[in-house]
């Protein structure tokens, strides 16, 4: 009865797409408007098992434009973006199927504003207080892609003992990938264990870079001070690549603030742009299992937030940043990639329920992790794999990491906040989440350099 009703209710909607307000969805806007969100509402939905399936069917109905917004927590609540025109098809969808919501967010815009109004505060203080303008603060604002880059190279030149800067390859618009290597020499071993953090593998979550850069910072000025961040700048190299995903990011920051994928273009007669890069990892790449309810795992249509791309590695972007990492596999004993939002420390594995055989070690260094994390501003991170608390993820970075590059300890961490601003946070929480992730990334390293001295692998080959 329920599933026959879904079956109708799907084919009205189709035949309702022609006549509704939005154009079909188009992913290139074709000139140089940058898109507006007036009266976007976000709805945290509990939908249920039906009407999570309905809702999963909804996103592929491109006319509506509906954005799946913050991670869904299995069965129990899901985060949509909806269009002002399609609010009346998606309440009374929910209403029929016995689906509670809130609205999380009553008008994106106004947050968008609100957070470019702070930014650009931000630089007019940063112009009072430095008349040459040429300290960039990376913890008040959100930085620009040439900005980031500049200030990389600006601490590379300061500390050349201790860093290093490595352009690791260039995104498919031909920005430049900067990897920004930290560490002391050590006598003896040109080799050391070492620590991988990426971010902004999905162009609008910007917490993702400001946080790796926070984590820089911390590294470079505490090393003189705190005998602990000396000892692990001592054993550890620090490898960072704060923005995996430049174009888009840059796309977020200029055009769309709601941008997640690449920019790459595959198709001459479809509108739909870029692939989602935590999609296109070549390990599982594409296999979701048969029972997945969400498209959310990966999907083959250029048009959704999820394509995983025409293949595996297909993007620039996260073929450099796979090379680099494999060339160097030995040698990882820590990878980490910052996402946003929902407040998760996600463990292996993505792509299915199954766990890996170290799974006792990986989620008890994930929960000292996230206990350390609790500790510096009382915020809570629920730990677990995706495919335990979300969906099922293919083709994810960290699921790479471990499947391929054989790094014990993979992590996603899935930053603030848990959807009273989502992806739009305030960059007055750029300080307190680096703080409290940065307490959670000196433990765990110094938990993790333990592990490896006790095991007796200090000796590396590459
Ligand atoms: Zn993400």
């Amino acid at each position: 009865m329920l599933l026959s009703w879904h079956h109708t209710f799907l084919v009205s909607l189709l035949l309702l797409g022609s006549s509704l307000a939005y154009p079909l969805e188009e992913n290139d806007q074709g000139d140089d408007t940058v898109k507006r969100f007036d009266e976007y509402q976000v709805l945290r939905v509990s939908p249920g098992k039906l009407g999570m399936k309905v809702l999963s069917d909804l996103e592929q109905y491109h006319s509506l434009g509906i954005d799946f917004w913050g991670e869904p927590l299995g069965n129990k609540s899901v985060d949509i973006c909806v269009p002002p025109g399609s609010i009346p098809v998606v309440e009374k969808l929910l209403n029929d199927t016995s689906s509670p919501y809130e609205v999380l967010i009553q008008n994106v815009q106004s947050l968008i504003d609100r957070e470019a109004a702070e930014n650009d505060a931000v630089d007019d203080r940063k112009r009072r207080a430095t008349a040459d303008g040429s300290r960039v603060n990376t913890a008040d604002k959100y930085l620009r892609y040439g900005e980031i880059n500049d200030w990389l190279q600006n601490v590379a030149n300061l500390y050349p003992h201790l860093a290093k800067l490595i352009t690791i390859g260039a995104s498919y618009e031909l920005r430049p990938m900067k990897v920004l290597k930290l560490g002391k020499p050590k006598a003896h071993t040109p080799y050391k264990p070492s620590i991988w953090i990426d971010a902004g593998i999905h162009g609008r979550e910007w917490i993702g870079p400001s946080t790796v850069l926070y984590i820089i910072h911390q590294l470079i000025s505490e090393q003189s001070r705190d005998p602990m961040v000396s000892f692990l700048m001592d054993e550890f190299d620090w490898y960072f690549l704060p923005v995996v995903n430049p174009d888009g990011y840059e796309y977020s920051h200029t055009r769309d603030r709601l941008w997640r994928k690449t920019r790459s273009r595959y198709y001459r007669n479809s509108n739909c742009i870029g692939v989602d890069a935590n999609r296109n990892f070549d390990f599982s790449w594409g296999k979701c299992a048969d029972d997945t309810l969400f498209s959310r795992c990966s999907s083959t249509d250029p048009c959704e937030n999820t394509y995983q791309g025409p293949h595996a590695f297909s993007e620039a972007e996260t073929k450099a940043m796979g090379k680099f990492i494999y060339l160097r596999r030995n040698l990882f004993k820590l990878y980490l990639s910052f996402h946003s939002y929902s407040q998760l420390w996600l463990t292996n594995w993505g792509h299915t329920q199954d766990s890996p055989p170290d799974s006792n070690d990986i989620m008890s260094l994930a929960r000292y992790g996230a206990d350390m994390l609790k500790k510096k501003h009382g915020t809570t991170f629920k730990v677990g794999s995706p495919a335990s608390i979300l969906y099922s993820a293919a083709g994810a970075s960290f699921d790479w990491a471990k499947g391929v590059a054989k790094i014990k300890y993979a992590y996603t961490l899935e930053l603030r906040d848990t959807g009273r601003f989502g992806f739009i946070l305030p960059p007055n929480q750029i300080l307190p989440v680096g703080e409290e992730v940065w307490g959670a990334v000196k433990s765990i390293a110094a938990r993790i350099y333990h592990e490896v001295r006790d095991a007796k692998d200090m000796f590396y080959t590459v």
